[in-house]
């Protein structure tokens, strides 16, 4: 019948309109609508009831695992009274050769007799050029570069750098392990079984 689309879409605003408000009126007493966890939980569920809104940044959803915004470099947890931990990254370069807007460079560290050592003096990421495309944490081979679930880095200052450098890049483990418990779980059973392997291989070489 002609316009009956156009009433079923009106009517289906008009009952969110409601639901709103009738909403509104369920979670009086129960901590409110908004600004509440659990009320926004039941929001983001098929059982809503009116407007769906996230009231952000008071408000924010729970990032999935998968979420990738960008990339952060692994350091182990560091030992208690230390700034930093030792670095995954190898400077082996693989990660900036991948990067398809090449905006990673890698400064390899030398050790005193002038010989490349497997650890970065410096490492720089330019965030604006950054893509998000998650390449350089698919490839590393040392499972030492991921995808940060951080999204707000907006500044009000225009001057400052963009330019993330290897202190501002590096996180320890535990942190990737709380944003990614899954993944991070995931990785370090394949770490284990393959040093098993190697440890077998040289082993059976031995006899
Ligand atoms: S691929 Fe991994 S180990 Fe190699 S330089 Fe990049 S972050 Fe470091
Ligand atoms: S996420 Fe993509 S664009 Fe960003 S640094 Fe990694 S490879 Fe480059």
């Amino acid at each position: 019948m002609y316009g009956f689309g156009f009433v079923k879409g009106l009517t289906t605003t008009i009952k969110h309109f409601i639901g709103t408000y009738t909403d509104e009126f369920n979670w009086a007493g129960k901590g409110g609508r908004y600004y509440n966890d659990e009320a926004l939980k039941v929001r983001q569920s098929l059982k809503t009831e009116g407007a769906i809104t996230v009231m952000y940044p008071e408000e924010k959803l729970e990032m999935p695992e998968r979420f990738r915004f960008v990339p952060f470099l692994i350091m182990d947890d560091p030992a208690p009274g230390q700034k930093a931990g030792k670095d995954w990254c190898t400077s082996c370069g693989i990660c900036a050769k991948v990067c398809p807007p090449q905006c990673i460079w890698i400064e390899r560290g030398k050790k005193p007799n002038g010989r490349p050592k497997p650890e970065p003096e410096g490492f720089y990421i330019d965030i604006d050029i950054c893509m998000n495309c998650g390449y350089c944490s698919e490839y590393c081979p040392f499972d030492a570069i991921k995808m940060d679930h951080d999204y707000e880095m907006a500044s009000y200052d225009r001057s400052a750098s963009h330019i993330h450098d290897k202190e501002r890049l590096s996180k320890p483990i535990s942190y990737w392990r709380a944003i990614a418990p899954g993944r991070a779980a995931d990785e370090e059973r394949r770490r284990v079984e393959a040093a098993e392997a190697k440890n077998k291989k040289k082993a059976a070489r031995g006899r």
